[in-house]
């Protein structure tokens, strides 16, 4: 069957919520896909920031068809190795000590949320229910963390959202005193806010805000479902923030394209959700958790976050000479770090016909923001197909008319 004749069939059968591109995928090598009427595209958007080892990687592909031969799922009314073995390596490998285990970015995130305020509950503190987060975010779309997003055109049709929760703009530390509080439970933040147009936040901001969080006996939480997992170029963004929040949330790449998320907290919230208060089926699974350690032993034997940095610093160096370029018309800004980049395109161009044109040249990239185009390649990307992608991207930003 060829495209179009599957896409006829899914028209017919999937609820309208997603408007993917006319391209169906069938299979993939590396940082290459490949559609079934047998056409390759260069993939340098990672389905989101989660291919991180790339497709196919033969690691990965192997733990996951041993480990599902093996044991697939027990829940948690049982131990499994796996998952105490990727709790134990994620501590060794960040500054958390205790991990929960669930299943996507927005399951961390409301699991972050219930945590935040159970954690001042069992100490007593009934009525620090607040959580603050910032304007632009994004955190998800089950309720909780639809409501902490700060994008109302996600809110709209779905309310009333969750309670207690206030947006304030990122960067901005007064706008943050001004809300924080004896009721606040928790402040949410993205070291870089992703899905919001990839605006990198300042150490100076993150060391502030710390700083507000202890003076009122708030927690800090990061939301690092994007940034996480050597995608900025340090395992976790927290590194380069100069701060230690007091959790996160992690997804996307940390089971390399398997389902898999997770929450990391230091150890002073251990008995912040006592037995019985959070639980969740499949999280933590064996197949998950054997797909996560197989991403882990990876990043080891490829050293895959000196690589990280290295192309990451090329990608980014090549991003601000296109928008420095005065032919490439439709660039206005590069920003970004490690293997999440973006260009602000010019003000009068239409994203989605940019996205289109990059994509008929067999190159698949995201938006992110509106108007910037997102670059969030599997971690294992080459310089040369990062020149690859950059100069299909200069030959689309460059023309008079997108076509
Ligand atoms: C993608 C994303 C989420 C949501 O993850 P899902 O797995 O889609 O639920 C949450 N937070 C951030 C920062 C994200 O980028």
């Amino acid at each position: 069957m060829d495209n179009h004749s599957i896409i006829e069939i899914a028209n017919r059968v999937f609820l309208a919520n997603y408007r993917p591109a006319p391209i169906v995928l069938e299979s993939g090598k590396g940082c290459r896909v490949t559609d079934v009427e047998g056409r390759t595209y260069l993939d340098l958007c990672a389905g989101i920031a989660v291919v991180a080892v790339g497709h196919a990687h033969p690691v990965l592909v192997k733990a996951i068809a041993e480990q599902a031969g093996q044991l697939m799922h027990v829940s948690n009314l049982f131990y499994n190795r796996p998952a105490v073995q990727l709790a134990a390596e994620l501590s060794e490998r960040t500054a958390y000590d205790r991990f929960y285990f669930c299943n996507s970015g927005a399951e961390a995130v409301e699991s972050l949320l219930k945590l935040a305020r159970r954690y001042h509950f069992e100490r007593g503190d009934t009525a620090r229910t607040g959580l603050v987060s910032m304007q632009h975010s994004f955190h998800g779309r089950s309720m909780g963390a639809l409501s902490l997003t700060g994008q109302s055109k996600y809110h709209e049709g779905m309310g009333p959202m969750v309670g207690g929760i206030e947006h304030v703009p990122f960067g901005d530390i007064d706008a943050l005193r001004a809300v924080v509080g004896s009721q606040t439970a928790a402040v949410l933040l993205e070291p870089i806010q992703g899905e919001g147009g990839i605006v990198v936040g300042e150490p100076s901001y993150f060391a502030a805000v710390r700083a507000l969080c202890d003076e009122a006996g708030a927690l800090l939480m990061f939301d690092e479902v994007q940034t996480g997992i050597g995608r900025t170029g340090t395992f976790l963004a927290q590194e380069w923030s100069g701060v230690q929040p007091d959790a996160c949330a992690l997804a996307k790449g940390i089971g390399g394209g398997f389902p898999l998320g997770a929450i990391g907290v230091v150890e002073t919230l251990v008995d912040a959700l006592p037995p019985g208060t959070h639980a969740t089926t499949y999280g933590g699974n064996p197949l998950a958790c054997a797909a996560a350690l197989a991403v882990l032993k990876v990043f080891d034997d490829e050293d895959l976050i000196e690589h990280v940095v290295r192309v990451g610093d090329y990608l980014g160096g090549r991003l601000a000479a296109l928008a420095d370029d005065d032919t490439v018309i439709h660039a206005s800004a590069a920003r970004g770090r490690g293997l999440l980049q973006g260009i602000v395109l010019a003000q009068d161009t239409d994203p989605a016909s940019v996205l289109a044109a990059i994509r008929q040249r067999g190159v698949l990239l995201t938006l992110a923001g509106g108007n910037v185009l997102r670059f969030s390649p599997p971690l294992v990307v080459t310089q040369a197909e990062l020149d690859e992608g950059l100069a299909v991207v200069k030959d689309v930003l460059s023309m008079e008319r997108i076509q």
